[in-house]
């Protein structure tokens, strides 16, 4: 027997629903999680009679008479399947071996070929990602037309963070470093009276 003392159900349940649900039938499913939990959802043996699953997992759409030749069979699918290994037979019960989800070569395989969930870029925060937004806008300030660098461009959220604007080439536009600050946490509606002011007095000092 492994000891497997240190396995937390919290840690099974994603297993289980995400890796082993799909693989099995709702009664097979049923019949695993019973084991499973007979074995205190660490693996390993334990024997138990097929009138305790009858009574444990209740009947099903099966009339009674069959109940016994279901389950049979439904244990002889876990078997080939690797969920579990039937051992002797005694009065008792069936002994039976009751693999960890981890310890099953076709659990592993579902976990392994399971994609990733899908990563949105981030063009905020990826040095590359915003180099190219500043190539899109012409390394030119939206709000006043202000050409920009490397060092003095920001790229300002249009709809503001605060207000669940996301980090996406639509709502990220190249801005100068005093338009960004005036409009700072504000849609342009709100600040533009105080960009357009700022843009009159740069322009009256430049010229
Ligand atoms: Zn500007």
């Amino acid at each position: 027997m492994v000891d497997k003392a240190d396995t937390d159900v919290p840690e099974l349940l994603p297993v289980l629903v995400d890796a082993v649900l799909p693989l099995l039938k709702p009664y097979e499913f049923s019949l695993y999680l019973l084991l499973l939990r007979a074995s205190e959802f660490r693996g390993g043996e334990i024997r138990i009679g097929k009138r305790t699953i009858s009574a444990r997992l209740g009947q099903g759409t099966r009339a009674s008479r069959g109940n016994y030749n279901h389950i049979t069979e439904k244990l002889n699918v876990l078997a080939e399947a690797g969920f579990i290994a039937v051992g002797d037979t005694s009065r008792e019960g069936t002994q039976y071996r009751v693999l960890l989800p981890e310890a099953i070569p076709a659990v592993r395989e579902v976990i392994a070929t399971s994609e990733p969930p899908e990563q949105e870029p981030d063009y905020f925060t990826d040095p590359v990602l915003r180099a190219e937004l500043m190539e899109r806008d012409k390394w030119t300030c939206r709000y006043c037309g202000e050409v920009v660098t490397a060092t003095t461009a920001t790229l300002d959220h249009i709809i503001p963070q605060s207000l669940g604007g996301p980090n996406t080439p639509e709502n990220l536009t190249t801005a100068c470093l005093t338009c960004n600050a005036i409009k700072s946490g504000r849609t342009y509606e709100e600040a533009a009276p105080e960009i357009l002011g700022a843009l009159v007095r740069r322009k009256a000092t430049t010229s």
